[in-house]
């Protein structure tokens, strides 16, 4: 599939382009709204130029780049490879957090969206020191019973497996370096950590406290029926 911005500058995109939208979720077609003029491509002959879409779900902006092929007499041929600038972002239900964790862990995801692996990586093991030094003495402890249980739960291979503890524990020693496919198991495994060490106890609480709830003002209304009962017997 190619895209071309003809003479009288018609945008033609052979097939539509559907992707994930970073604004709503949903995987949704990309429809044209911004595209180049042809005279002003002519002009300047760009290697890359910029075209603006519409998420057809949401209506939020999608921006892309897309690389020119080819540059003919009455139409500028553009590579189907859009490039979106804006990326999705990875979903969190951050409002289980604690301030300063949510604050650093935020911005771990982001570094893992902008595929700053590194820097995603000092960031995870600055998540587990900031949440260890709000949830006491044993958190640490806690923590890695967490990350030896997801790599139980996987299977991780071993080399995997003694990089990623180095990089959320290491207390010596240079962080490993940490490339894409490293990257990618260590999002999963700290977000199921993260998961576990806030979310699923506060919703386990919830849950618990209002089953409870619920079950004493049953027993509560048994009890005033069964005593009206009681009351007109009497009578
Ligand atoms: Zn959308």
């Amino acid at each position: 599939m190619s895209i071309y911005i003809h003479q009288d500058d018609r945008f033609e995109q052979s097939e539509t382009v559907s992707r994930e939208c970073p604004h709503c979720g949903e995987r949704a077609q990309l429809l044209p709204v911004a595209t180049p003029s042809f005279e002003a491509m002519r002009a300047y002959r760009p290697r890359h130029v910029a075209i603006g879409f519409r998420c057809a779900a949401c209506a939020e902006p999608r921006f892309t780049r897309a690389t020119v092929r080819a540059y003919e007499d009455s139409r500028i041929e553009l590579s189907a490879n859009l490039v979106e600038i804006e990326r999705g972002r990875e979903r969190f239900q951050f409002s289980y957090l604690p301030p300063a964790v949510e604050q650093i862990f935020r911005e771990a995801l982001q570094c893992y969206t902008a595929d700053c692996y590194n820097a995603f990586a000092s960031m995870c093991r600055r998540t587990i020191q900031t949440s260890s030094a709000t949830l006491g003495a044993n958190a640490k402890l806690r923590w890695h019973d967490q990350f030896r249980e997801v790599v139980a739960i996987v299977d991780l291979d071993a080399p995997t497996v003694r990089t990623l503890e180095t990089v959320l524990f290491g207390t010596d020693g240079p962080m490993p370096e940490i490339q894409a496919d490293q990257a990618a198991v260590l999002i999963e495994t700290i977000k199921d950590m993260v998961y576990h060490c806030y979310i699923r106890t506060a919703k386990l609480r919830a849950a618990m406290k209002m089953r409870r709830y619920f079950a004493a003002d049953h027993t509560g209304k048994i009890t005033s029926i069964d005593h009206h009962t009681r009351r007109a017997k009497s009578a």
